[in-house]
């Protein structure tokens, strides 16, 4: 089935205690679909500046990443850096530049309008209400944000979050969003707003599935080696929401949501093992599957 993401498409300056890279191909947008084309086609809605590279273009093209929705606009692309800490989970945001992001407005290709599947990547959530209001069915709606935006626009963001179905946060996002001292009371929070499934995720301790009174809790899928971890939740939710438009919308039932956690972790383990984009771009299914069989002997 369709899947429309709009979200950030970034040139990042990543440091981590592995090394350092400057313009490097990021963004929530970015990471999110080039994890979610292994399990159903996907359109990005985003912008960019002419100073994006034709490189990473291509890259989406050959994989068959829809771009009708990507504007790409005179000016500078959205520029993101941030170093980690020693324990590769910390890190200080070092500058954000908007740059075409000041101005920006999405206007949705006739098509994506009818998506079945829609993820509102993290980005300004005014963008993300923009989205919303241009569509003309009812697509299933998953939601990612980050502290920036629970920090600068936490009443908008919390009507974006009442549109949507699903929401997939970090636990400390969760705490600062819904303002209770426990993850438990959070999710309660948030499913009181509206959307009935919460995925949680912790970072090195995996992740949790909240679905309605359902409930399944997964550790992280162990990767060849931690590299940057930069963009490893916009690949979780990349793979998990990929899968669940594999399905059809209409017959989605709670074992599904619970596979599409671990094809969500599987593609987080990928991610971190390289800087920006490498890893994802040199995927195929075959390890992709192979993964997916040794994580699944892990938690069986
Ligand atoms: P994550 O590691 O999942 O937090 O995602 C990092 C990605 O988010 C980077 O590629 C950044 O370009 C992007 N990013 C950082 N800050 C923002 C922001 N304020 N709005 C949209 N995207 C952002």
């Amino acid at each position: 089935m369709s899947l429309v993401v709009v979200g950030s498409i970034a040139l990042d300056t990543v440091i981590t205690p592995k090394g350092r890279r400057d313009d490097a191909v990021g963004g929530s947008a970015t990471f999110f679909s080039l994890a979610a084309q292994h399990f159903s086609p996907v359109s990005i809605v985003g912008v960019v500046g002419t100073d994006f590279p034709r490189r990473a273009i291509d890259e989406f093209k050959k994989r068959n990443i829809d771009l009708e929705g990507l504007a790409i606009k005179e000016g500078k692309t959205f520029r993101w850096g941030g170093e980690y800490k020693t324990n590769m989970k910390n890190r200080d945001t070092i500058f954000t530049e908007l740059n075409v992001f000041k101005t920006f407005s999405p206007i949705l290709p006739p098509s994506y309008k009818k998506t079945d599947f829609l993820f509102l990547a993290n980005i300004h959530p005014e963008l993300q209400l923009q989205v919303l209001d241009q569509m003309e069915e009812n697509p299933l709606v998953g939601l990612d944000s980050m502290n920036h935006w629970i920090e600068r626009s936490r009443d908008k963001l919390l009507e974006a979050i009442s549109r949507s179905n699903i929401i997939i946060i970090n636990d400390e996002e969760i705490i600062q969003l819904s303002q209770m001292p426990f993850l438990i009371d959070g999710v309660k929070f948030i499913q009181d707003h509206g959307p009935q499934t919460v995925i949680v995720k912790k970072g090195k301790y995996g992740a949790e599935l909240f679905h309605g009174a359902q409930h399944a809790i997964y550790p992280i899928c162990p990767e060849e080696q931690l590299i940057d971890p930069t963009g490893a939740g916009d690949a979780f939710a990349g793979g998990f929401m990929g899968f669940l438009a594999s399905k059809n919308v209409k017959d989605l039932k709670f074992d599904d949501y619970r596979e599409a956690m671990i094809y969500g972790t599987v593609m987080a383990s990928f991610l971190v093992e390289s800087f920006s984009t490498d890893k994802l771009e040199s995927l195929n299914i075959d390890e992709i599957n192979e993964r997916m069989g040794i994580f699944c002997k892990l938690i069986s």
